[in-house]
């Protein structure tokens, strides 16, 4: 449930508390990833020293292996991983756009061939809701159609009434009053069949919801464009989530237009390849500038890689491939984009979001943005090709 606490003048801004099974989460936040239950580089003890506050895992992925009867035992997905905080799930529809272990979808769910074993499952929308219940997320996801970029307007339709068709099966599945349940609007790059889902979401009255298919490899504008219009007829009262998002100028464009949280791979996969985000933009630690430039990467940062190791080593770290740059690296973004939100919510409350949220945005225009979102994806693809290939 979430209670709004302040609502800026001048744009659809806003903070709040959603309050969960595993105690509440000031909005807006963002969630780093936890697939398979785990961070990557960094360990769970690390996310709260971070002060993260919420994280997402994949359920579908975890069903696969440990398997949630192993999850189960452990007392649920936060007795297992030991993070004792608002953990949500998602179920597997992203996992579409991954055509290396997505077979097709049915009317009864999604085909997939899991990338350990190599067995092929049904997902039905029963079974992701009885998985998730397994698990004990403190919020789980419908199970949704996630049409990729550029597909037909008829295509596009069918998936989105398979989405919908499947959010009332979820819902009637769903039985577990302490999780939240969040309906995901789809209906692809069409103004029309985006206002039908969410239309579709609102009346069906869930906790919260997700706008997903988006920011997947279109212009940005694209995405954009199809958040203004729905959000508009999105209810006030419930939480809004964007998947899938985590550049820094698009998350407080968003939040200024009333989304209230996020979650991405970005701001590791950017720290993976030595994209350093700082309060003055983005820093490619890989320039020979670094080479001898004993700063931290930010200086206004108080992170453990800030306050400690200099440009100069983190550039030898990562041209030498160092283990222990990923590590380093990974922990001042996620860091950062903790901050980022902390920021963002006292921006909003202090009346001063429009500044923020200008500064954040120019600062970050430096860089080609648009090519960003792309190579969000095309990384998210590989990341898991090579998964595979090691499973
Ligand atoms: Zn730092």
């Amino acid at each position: 449930m979430l209670e709004i606490k302040y609502s800026d003048r001048k744009t659809k801004a806003r903070t709040g508390i959603l309050h969960t099974s595993h105690g509440d989460a000031l909005t807006p936040f963002f969630m780093p990833v936890a697939t398979k239950a785990a961070p990557r580089y960094l360990s769970p003890h690390d996310l709260k020293e971070i002060k993260v506050q919420a994280i997402i895992a994949n359920a579908l992925l975890l069903s696969f292996a440990p398997g949630t009867d192993v999850v189960k035992k452990a007392g649920g997905i936060h007795g297992f991983m030991n993070f004792n905080r608002p953990i949500f799930t998602d179920c597997g529809g992203f996992q579409i756009l991954r055509q290396s272990f997505f077979r097709g979808t049915t009317e009864d769910g999604i085909k997939f061939r899991s990338p350990f074993d190599g067995r092929n499952i049904l997902m039905t929308p029963e079974m992701i809701i009885k998985i998730q219940q397994e698990l004990s997320s403190d919020a789980a996801m419908c199970l949704d159609y996630c049409p990729p970029y550029g597909m037909s307007k008829e295509e596009t339709e069918d998936s989105m009434l398979k989405t919908h068709a499947w959010a009332e099966r979820c819902k009637k599945a769903h039985t577990k009053r302490s999780q939240l349940l969040f309906g995901i609007a789809q209906g692809g790059f069409y103004r029309k069949l985006r206002i039908e889902s969410m239309k579709f979401m609102r009346d069906m009255d869930f906790d919260g919801i997700s706008l997903g298919g988006l920011f997947i490899g279109e212009p940005k504008r694209d995405s954009y464009s199809m958040i203004k219009s729905v959000m508009r007829y999105a209810p006030e009262d419930k939480p809004k989530y964007i998947m899938g998002l985590g550049s820094p100028e698009d998350i407080v464009k968003s939040v200024s237009m009333g989304v209230d949280f996020f979650d991405s791979i970005f701001p590791v996969e950017n720290a993976r390849h030595g994209t350093m985000f700082t309060w003055h933009g983005k820093l490619k630690l890989d320039s020979k500038i670094y080479r001898d430039d004993f700063s931290p990467i930010d200086s206004e940062c108080k992170c453990f890689t800030c306050t400690h190791y200099s440009r100069a080593y983190l550039h030898h770290l990562l041209k030498t491939q160092e283990q222990l740059g990923f590590r380093l690296r990974i922990y001042h973004n996620i860091y950062f984009m903790q901050r980022l939100m902390d920021k963002t919510r006292y921006s909003i409350e202090d009346k001063t979001f429009s500044k923020f949220s200008k500064k954040i945005i120019s600062a970050y225009a430096k860089k080609d943005p648009e090519k960003s979102t792309e190579s969000n994806v095309s990384e998210r693809i590989t990341v898991i090709k090579r998964k595979e290939k090691q499973g």
